[in-house]
């Protein structure tokens, strides 16, 4: 289905994991893409999906937490591609540790890229999206976000953070026609749950209703449909992809 034609779409943290499938799936819907990560790889991702796909897409390699970065790729996208369409706050670090044991450089880091680098963001992609009265913002945030983690205070107060961001933004951009939205995953298989132990991963299983992990697709329909037209009359909503742990 080619539900993003003609849309121009940046995505963070695309080089792998949940970000590497959304910007794989917005390809296959179509969308013009600028994908950024500090990956260098990031590069020829876009390459690959480019000809794949026959869309248009570059790789930009970008730290989210400093803002000339973030003010440059909105920049380059609009000289590019004129517009843009969908922002995803994807890009997350974790440096998990006990608070009582965690270093004030973790806690900052952590807060840095996963909560500031979605405002940076958020703001420069606003300039555009407010002149051309259409946007879609969608913030990748935690079930941690929701529930709370120990040994993850800096991770869930950052995706905490991000949930109020989202409801924040979506109430200031409503009367210009942006949808601000987060989507709070579980446990999902990638290269940050396979830091976890298998007893750990088993001991998650046996409490997930629906008895398995997430997988990065779960992840990438939603944000896929969350970036549609079909989703226009939804804004500031948290919506959990956890296999009913969290309800
Ligand atoms: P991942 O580590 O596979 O991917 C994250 C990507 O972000 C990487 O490509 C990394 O290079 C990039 N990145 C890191 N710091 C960056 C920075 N400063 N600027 C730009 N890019 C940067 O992780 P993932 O599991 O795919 O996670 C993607 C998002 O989903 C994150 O925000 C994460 O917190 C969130 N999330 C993941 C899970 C899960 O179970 N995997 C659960 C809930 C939420």
């Amino acid at each position: 289905m080619e539900i993003l034609k003609g849309k121009v779409a940046i995505i963070t943290g695309a080089a792998s994991g949940i970000g590497k499938r959304i910007a794989e799936k917005f390809a296959e819907s179509k969308a013009n893409l600028v994908l950024t990560d500090i990956n260098d790889d990031i590069k020829v991702r876009a390459e690959e999906l480019a000809k794949n796909y026959s869309i248009s897409a570059i790789g930009l390699k970008h730290n989210v937490s400093i803002e000339q970065q973030c003010k440059e790729v909105v920049e380059k996208t609009i000289e590019i591609f004129k517009k843009i369409d969908i922002l995803i706050n994807n890009a997350g670090i974790t440096r998990d540790g006990l608070a009582i044991k965690m270093k004030e450089e973790d806690f900052d880091s952590v807060i840095s890229v996963n909560l500031k680098g979605p405002f940076l963001m958020s703001k420069h992609s606003f300039v555009y999206m407010s002149k051309q009265r259409s946007g879609k913002i969608v913030n990748i945030s935690s079930i941690v976000g929701q529930t709370g983690q120990a040994g993850q205070a800096n991770y869930s107060a950052s995706k905490a953070g991000l949930i109020g961001l989202t409801k924040s933004l979506a109430r200031e951009f409503a009367r210009r026609n942006i949808n601000v939205n987060a989507i709070a995953p579980g446990f999902i298989a990638t290269k940050m749950t396979e830091k976890l132990d298998e007893k750990a991963i088993s001991t998650i299983i046996q409490q997930i209703p629906l008895q398995r992990l997430g997988t990065v697709d779960d992840v990438a329909n939603l944000a896929l449909f969350l970036s549609s037209d079909e989703s226009s009359y939804i804004t500031g909503q948290v919506i959990g992809v956890n296999g009913g742990l969290y309800m």
